[in-house]
Order: structure tokens, then C-alpha cells, then sequence
């Protein structure tokens, strides 16, 4: 059974409410004592509805902190420094904690690495999605447990009727999972964050799961931020695609042309490093080195120190962003060759 489509926005201040998902020049600082560190800076994306965007890089990217920054989920001190957010339209990174707590769940829902974080074990699965239907919505009990089972349904889980009454230590990883994709689509969210969503799971549930999203976000129109590790993962799934590299985005564009033809070096050295199914790896060892620390970037573009083609330049000057061809890459290499 299909899961509703989302209605259209009617709570809308800008041109950005066709876009599931609009981030204009996102900076997320930490202060700490010895000074300020910026976690990611300057990173734009977009998602329209119905779209998978693949944000990829290795660990320390700045990946999450970006979805953490959209869910307004940072945790202190970590603060938006500049940019801003829109969801369907509405900014969101301006909100109070209490506004974000109603458009959390209502507007975006989130899906992490770890299935059972989001789930309650005292209470059963049905229990959670029925009152997580009723906060965000006006319907009587009878009307949330036919959308609860309706949602178990769409999410492929066998004997919904059943598994309802069920308690989440009950249910196998992947299985947690499916009810976790619920949960988040349970409110009819324009945007989810899912983060590392099948990295905890076994290789063969793996794809089931990234399938799952792929057919409800066609299904539904919800936007979805990918965020991954796995460049595999993103070519089998995502949309376009947004490479991360030290709190920058240095590649985005469509899958097909980033994959086939990356521009940047860090990118093809993600590609080099995609393992085949049966043996998937989480380092990556075809490029040399490992992602700076917050308070170790080097200067110019950061990848300077890892990159086969660096050049006097590189150490000296960041790159923009700039368009290539079909996609966007920040790398003097593409920018006149001088580096
Ligand atoms: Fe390599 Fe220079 Fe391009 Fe950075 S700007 S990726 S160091 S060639």
C-alpha cells in the first residue's frame, strides 16, 4: 500500500518552497577556550521533493554536522555561525527550540545509524507510531492505528496487524529499522535526514533498506538527505550527489556524472576506494593520509597535503566552488590549471 503523498506547502516565505531542502553558505562554529572552530563552512545544497541527495566523505567530513545543523540538533556550544536553512520553504534556523521541536517530526524526520536510539524499548511499536501520528496531527486513536498500520505496510514489515503489538527488542536490525523509516515518515515530513542509516546493519539488509528509501521517497515526494561514508551506497541510491572534504563541499552534481567522470581528486579517490559487495570496507585506502582535525585544517584547500596533483597554489589559496561541465568543483586543477 502506498503512504500518502505529501499535500502542498501552504506556509511558504520565499522562492525556496519548491525545494524540500534549501542551504545557502551554512557555517557551524564550536567555541572552545583556545578559540573558535569551524566545523563546516560555507556549505550549500539543495533537495528537491521527491529527490535523494548523497552527502559523502570520510569520518570528520563535517557530513553530519550539517544534518545535525538542520534538524537544529547541534549540541552546544556548536552554533549556526552564518548561512540559512529553508524546509519547504520555511527558514528553520531561526526558530526557537520550542518551534523546532513542532517542526521536527512535523517537517523533517530524522534516521540514524542505530535503530533502537530512536526507539523506546518500555513502549510497543504501534504505541509510539500511534502517539507520534496524534502529536503531529488532529486524528482520533481509531484513525492514527489504520495510518500506523498503513506505515508498517509501506515499510515492508510481514504481519503488520501483529507486529504492532509487538515491542522493539522483539524486531530483528533491519526490521528496527523499517519501523524507525516509519516513525519518520509518520507525520508526512518534506525533508528526512537519514544518517548512516543501514551502517549498522548487515551487507545483505543493507540494500533492502537503501531500496526501501529510494521507493518511498518516490512514492511520498519527501526529500532526502543521504548521509554516508559509503560512495557505493550513494551510486545505488542518491540523485545527485555532494562530496564533502573538511567541512567543505568540494564536489557536487548529478551521480551519474560525478561517478563516471569526478572532477575532483578527492572524489576519485572515494570512487577508487568503493569496494565490491562482498567485501566492504570502512577505510579508504586508496587515498593516502587521514581527514585534518577542526583545529589543524591546512591552509588553502585542505586536501593539499593528500593531493597527487598539489600544486604552490593549492597550500596558498581556498578554490570555490565552481561549475565544471555538469557539476561543481572546488579545485584549481579545474580553474585555469595554475595550482
Ligand atoms: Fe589538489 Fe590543488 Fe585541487 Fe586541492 S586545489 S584538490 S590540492 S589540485
Amino acid at each position: 500500500m502506498m503512504v500518502q503523498p505529501i499535500p502542498p506547502s501552504t506556509d511558504t516565505d520565499t522562492d525556496t518552497a519548491a525545494l524540500a531542502l534549501d542551504v545557502q553558505g551554512l557555517s557551524v562554529e564550536f567555541p572552545t577556550r583556545r578559540g573558535t572552530l569551524t566545523a563546516i563552512e560555507d556549505v550549500s545544497m539543495q533537495i528537491a521533493p521527491g529527490e535523494i541527495l548523497g552527502v559523502v566523505g570520510e569520518s570528520g567530513a563535517g557530513k553530519s554536522i550539517t544534518g545535525l545543523a538542520v534538524l537544529g540538533l547541534l549540541e552546544a556550544p556548536g552554533r549556526i555561525a552564518a548561512g540559512s536553512v529553508y524546509v519547504g520553504g520555511r527558514r528553520v534556523d531561526q526558530l526557537s527550540e520550542a518551534e523546532l521541536t513542532k517542526i521536527r517530526g512535523r517537517e523533517m524526520g530524522a534516521i540514524f545509524q542505530d535503530p533502537l536510539t530512536a526507539l523506546n524499548p518500555l513502549f510497543t511499536v504501534g504505541k509510539q507510531l500511534v502517539e507520534t501520528i496524534r502529536l503531529h496531527s488532529d486524528m482520533q486513536r481509531k484513525e492514527a492505528q489504520d495510518r500506523a498500520l498503513e506505515l508498517l505496510r509501506s515499510v515492508g514489515i510481514p504481519a503488520p496487524e501483529e507486529r504492532l503489538r509487538q515491542y522493539p527488542h522483539q524486531f530483528s536490525g533491519g526490521m528496527r529499522q523499517r519501523v524507525v523509516i516509519a516513525l519518520a515518515l509518520a507525520a508526512g515530513p518534506r525533508l528526512i535526514i537519514a544518517d548512516e542509516p543501514t551502517t549498522a546493519l548487515d551487507v545483505s539488509i543493507q540494500a533492502q533498506i537503501t531500496a526501501l528509501l529510494r521507493k518511498l521517497c518516490d512514492e511520498t515526494g519527501v526529500g532526502i538527505m543521504l548521509v554516508t561514508h559509503d560512495m557505493g551506497v550513494i551510486a545505488e541510491t542518491a540523485d545527485r550527489v555532494c562530496v564533502m572534504y573538511s567541512g567543505r563541499v568540494v564536489e557536487s552534481g548529478p551521480v551519474a556524472d560525478v561517478i563516471h567522470a569526478p572532477e575532483h581528486p578527492y572524489t576519485k579517490g572515494l570512487m577508487a576506494a568503493i569496494p565490491s559487495l562482498h567485501d566492504r570496507v570502512e577505510t579508504l585506502s586508496q587515498i593516502d593520509g587521514s581527514m585534518p582535525r577542526l583545529n589543524a585544517r591546512p591552509s588553502g584547500c585542505s586536501f593539499h597535503p593528500r593531493c597527487p596533483h598539489a600544486g604552490p597554489k593549492c597550500s596558498i589559496a581556498t578554490p570555490p566552488l565552481r561549475k565544471v561541465d555538469t557539476t561543481y568543483a572546488a579545485c584549481w586543477l579545474q580553474q585555469g590549471g595554475t595550482r
